[in-house]
């Protein structure tokens, strides 16, 4: 089969390998398009760890089921599949909870060493494959796992009866957008988003932000004030994970307010906290997402209540490595590009 494989720091070959063979728990997918996420892009630059030259990238994809490694798993032989890229162990204590995000023993595909979804086929287990209808292309499916992330996001906000929480999205790119499709299509009061990306900003505003703060302005901090009555938000979601984001949401959120921490660009912040203890500021961390967040994100591209495909283009897997940099260096106002192997 082609691989695009991350052969070094900045470089994507494609190359031939021996077709993959299912064990008997997988389905063998072959893959209609794999989207390339943000951090791909920070593997491809060299700056994460967890993806080293010599993986093949790849995490959000959707594919036709081709074969199966046990005839119980004959009847998905032809149907087109949503990959879930979260492979938990599904019996820890966590699994057993339904909170595979936080599995003892999960891995991602297109991750440490399991290879990814950035070729001809992927073969995964047959319980992460789920079924898509024919009205969902495969440049909408493959925002589905983007999307999970939104959703398992703003699932972690507790539930007050009778309101509905007022949110501010801190970033507009493609986690920002998912962020606040999921808060529009909860019926969630969405105070705005902070971008300072023109381009990107319009996008926002189309997918239902009533307005967009810029976040170079000096006097950020009192607009966002004075859009909330002078409480500050209940809700901030920071889809940035820069400190000058995270210690915007300390500054600016409501008493009691909750911070929803998905962005992962800095490690290390400085944060005042005898402000935020005084305040009972609640920060909540969000990293990936249960397999019930994942069948939402299907629902809601589905029912086209979530639907990023004006923002998403599609390019030949050959010419991946070209995607990459567009992305780096002139994305626009491009939410996602699906590689068609
Ligand atoms: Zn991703
Ligand atoms: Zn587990």
């Amino acid at each position: 089969m082609k691989v695009l494989r991350y052969s070094a720091v900045r470089t994507l070959t494609l190359e031939e390998t021996p077709d993959p063979t299912p064990q008997s728990h997988e389905v063998r997918v072959r893959i209609l398009a794999t989207g390339i996420c943000g951090s791909d892009i920070h593997g491809y630059l060299g700056l994460q760890a967890r993806r080293q030259p010599g993986l093949i990238l790849g995490h959000e994809t959707v594919g036709i089921v081709e074969s199966v490694g046990d005839s119980a798993n004959e009847h998905l032989v032809g149907t087109r599949v949503s990959v879930n890229p979260l492979v938990s162990c599904g019996h820890c204590p966590m699994c057993l909870a339904g909170r595979q995000s936080v599995c003892a023993d999960w891995f991602l595909i297109g991750l440490d060493l399991v290879n990814g979804a950035m070729a001809d086929f992927v073969c995964v287990p047959a319980r992460n494959v789920i079924p898509i209808p024919d009205s969902v292309s495969d440049k909408a499916a493959v925002m589905i796992e983007p999307l999970a992330n939104g959703v398992h996001l703003l699932g972690m906000v507790p539930t007050y009866a009778g309101t509905f929480p007022d949110v501010l999205i801190l970033g507009g790119g493609t986690l920002g957008a998912a962020t606040l499709a999921v808060a529009v299509a909860r019926g969630w009061n969405v105070i705005g988003v902070v971008e300072p990306n023109p381009m990107r900003a319009a996008v926002m505003l189309k997918i239902g932000a009533p307005r967009v703060f810029d976040s170079r302005s000096e006097t950020i901090d009192a607009e966002i004030l004075e859009a909330t009555n002078g409480l500050g938000p209940s809700v901030i979601a920071d889809c940035v994970g820069r400190s000058a984001a995270r210690q915007l949401a300390c500054r600016v959120a409501a008493k009691g307010a909750t911070i929803l921490l998905l962005g992962m660009d800095e490690g290390v912040t400085e944060i005042d906290f005898i402000h935020i203890v005084r305040r009972e500021i609640r920060l909540q961390c969000s990293y990936t997402y249960t397999a019930a967040d994942y069948n939402t994100a299907i629902d809601l591209i589905v029912t086209g209540k979530a639907n990023f495909e004006p923002w998403t283009d599609s390019a030949p897997l050959s010419d991946g490595m070209a995607q990459f940099e567009r992305l780096i260096t002139n994305p626009q106002d491009r939410l996602k590009i699906a590689l068609i192997p």
